[in-house]
């Protein structure tokens, strides 16, 4: 699940009420940041407002949710200008056509990590997310390693990459609406799991470090 946090003081939170439409989906939590929650543990679904179309972090789960954030931005006269993939879950790697053909992006141990378990992504998303295209999952293009910024027309969205919840993982930092995308790190209704790959990792390589009396070796961990 992708939680859009408000980061700053002050400032509430504004519904997009849609022409025709007696059930609000889109909530403004930060100036041109928009947020759709779905009904599988809550996920959110992020729209941030760009120059020429949006981009579009972690769609959706299942094929509704897609399909009613595809439909309520033509509404809204937005297209899709790019797609961010969080992390390498598969709840996080959906698409839906009616989005197009557009860059979507992901930091390159996302993909990787995406590409290697491309199988099990769609398996599950079979199981679990009815109506969601499961040949569109996760088919992302990665990013320059350490990559400050994702590359769109559109306000600064800056990249946070650990790999404390999944390998790649990328919190998205939206500093001119005071919004941090934190992509499973928080959640009301379920627990943001360490990725214990990760945490053996760092724990191998201290131990190493240690065993050497050298100060411990271990890639900087940046939680969102
Ligand atoms: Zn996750």
């Amino acid at each position: 699940m992708a939680a859009a946090v408000k980061a700053g003081a002050g400032g509430g939170s504004r519904v997009i009420q849609i022409v025709g439409q007696t059930v609000p989906v889109l909530v403004e939590v930060g100036e041109g940041v928009l947020v759709r929650q779905s009904q599988f543990c809550q996920s959110n679904a992020i729209v941030v407002i760009g120059c020429d179309g949006v981009l579009l972090i972690d769609p959706g789960v299942d094929g509704h949710d897609l399909m009613a954030l595809s439909e309520d931005l033509v509404r809204l006269g937005l297209s899709v200008a790019a797609g961010y993939a969080t992390h390498p879950h598969w709840d996080h790697l959906l698409w839906h056509a009616d989005f197009g053909a557009v860059p979507r992006y992901g930091t390159e141990k996302c993909v990787v990590t995406a590409r290697a378990n491309a199988l099990d992504a769609r398996t599950k998303a079979q199981r679990l997310a009815p109506g969601a295209p499961v040949e569109l999952i996760g088919l992302l293009t990665p990013l320059a390693s350490g990559a400050a910024l994702v590359p769109w027309d559109g306000p600064d969205v800056q990249i946070i990459e650990h790999d404390a919840h999944a390998p790649g993982h990328a919190a998205l930092v939206i500093a001119h609406a005071d919004v941090v995308v934190a992509g499973d790190m928080l959640s009301d209704v379920e627990m943001p799991l360490l990725d214990l790959c990760s945490a053996q990792e760092i724990l191998s390589a201290t131990t190493r470090s240690d065993s050497a009396g050298s100060p411990p070796h271990s890639r900087t961990q940046t939680s969102p």
